[in-house]
């Protein structure tokens, strides 16, 4: 039997945060994670995901600049680059276009509406055929250097982390909860169920969780046709869904290209690895259509899993002992260390954001 202040299961991007920031504020902490560290069964591996503040929502904006400056914190506390501002552009659909250039406005954070022959002189790569929306904030976050340099900051800090370590049963005794590994307890008044992809099957019966569809994605990667294009990240604005694709460039691969929220549905433990070509071709098309600056032809194929809400909001709420934290839907490596402050802050007792909370 282990008693921690909290114990965190799932070292995913949002466990690390969160037991980076619980392990800086003092706590006794436990970070546990049932696969290898760096594996790449769930959603926070691989090279790149975009960052950017450019929501239509004022809580993502204000959500995004906080995890800006902790990224930054997270920086300098491990001597990394996480985060680099190359800009960031959304196009498409105009109605989302304008609403997300609304809410940056709300917020102050610089940005500009360009025509699309002045964007398509500024970026190149692209085709164009509507309004852009410029924002310098944007850029990329590197995803398996932070989720390892967030894992190591949480050590730093005195944070007991064990990997190949799978929680096998949660049990709640009153106040405190159990987490029950084949070889352990872990006692706590605090934990913390950052599971991605595997939470509804961990919190079955313990917490009442909304829907959740865990669905297989696959981005891949196209050669730029020259160098120096500039490849700020992007993202497509479609009416039936909060964007269409999205992409971003990754330094020694190339342009990062999706489509968002496509996948076939899977359990986590039975999905495959293999690229499926129907989607790849999709994929090609997409490149094709919209980057006349990249060869359509895909040089490197990733396969990662979203855990998504019907209302595409994460869920961050306390019931008793156990913190649900399934911040995802395909949009929640960004906020990394942010979001893991505020599931500190929930675990503690304070109140969820409304658009957070479970129920709502
Ligand atoms: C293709 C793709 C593109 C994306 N693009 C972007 C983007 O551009 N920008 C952006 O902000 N976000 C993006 N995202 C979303 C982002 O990557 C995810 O929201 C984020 O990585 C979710 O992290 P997590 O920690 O919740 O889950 P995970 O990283 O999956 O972590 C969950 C962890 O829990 C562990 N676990 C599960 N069950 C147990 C157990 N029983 N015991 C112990 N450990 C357990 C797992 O091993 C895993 O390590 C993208 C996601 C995908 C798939």
């Amino acid at each position: 039997m282990r008693r921690a202040d909290l114990v965190v299961v799932g070292a995913g991007v949002n466990g690390a945060a969160t037991a980076w920031w619980a392990a800086r504020s003092g706590l006794d902490v436990v970070l546990l994670d049932r696969f290898e560290a760096g594996h790449e069964r769930g959603s926070s591996h691989g090279g790149v995901r975009i960052f950017r503040f450019a929501y239509p929502q004022a809580e993502y904006v204000a959500l995004a600049q906080q995890a800006r400056r902790l990224w930054r914190l997270v920086e300098e506390e491990t001597g990394e680059t996480l985060l680099e501002e190359t800009g960031g552009i959304d196009f498409g659909w105009q109605p989302g276009v304008a609403a997300t250039a609304a809410a940056l406005a709300a917020a102050g954070a610089p940005h500009e509406l360009l025509g699309p022959q002045e964007a398509a002189e500024r970026f190149a790569g692209f085709a164009f055929d509507g309004p852009v929306l410029f924002h310098p904030n944007g850029g990329r976050s590197w995803a398996a250097r932070s989720v390892a340099a967030l894992t190591r900051a949480a050590a730093a800090h005195g944070a007991e982390v064990r990997f190949e370590e799978p929680v096998e049963r949660i049990e709640v005794r009153g106040d405190e909860a159990l987490a029950h590994t084949a070889t352990d307890t872990f006692r706590t008044g605090r934990l913390v169920v950052a599971a991605g992809a595997w939470v509804a099957d961990l919190l079955a019966g313990l917490v009442p969780l909304p829907r959740l569809r865990v669905t297989l994605e696959q981005p891949a990667h196209f050669r730029p046709l020259e160098d120096g294009l500039r490849w700020p990240s992007f993202i497509e604005h479609a009416a039936d869904a909060a964007f269409s694709t999205y992409g971003l460039f990754e330094p020694g691969v190339g342009v990062k290209l999706g489509e968002h929220q496509v996948g076939p549905e899977v359990h986590p433990d039975r999905r495959g690895f293999e690229p499926d070509p129907v989607a790849l071709a999709r994929v090609s098309a997409h490149a094709r259509r919209m980057l006349p600056g990249v060869e359509p032809i895909p040089v490197a194929v990733d396969t990662c899993l979203y855990t998504t809400t019907d209302d595409d909001d994460f869920v961050i709420d306390r019931v008793g002992p156990i913190t649900v934290a399934s911040a995802c839907s395909g949009h929640g490596f960004k906020f990394g260390p942010a979001t893991g402050r505020l599931i500190v802050e929930v675990a503690g007792g304070a109140p969820p954001p409304p658009r957070f909370a479970l129920g709502r």
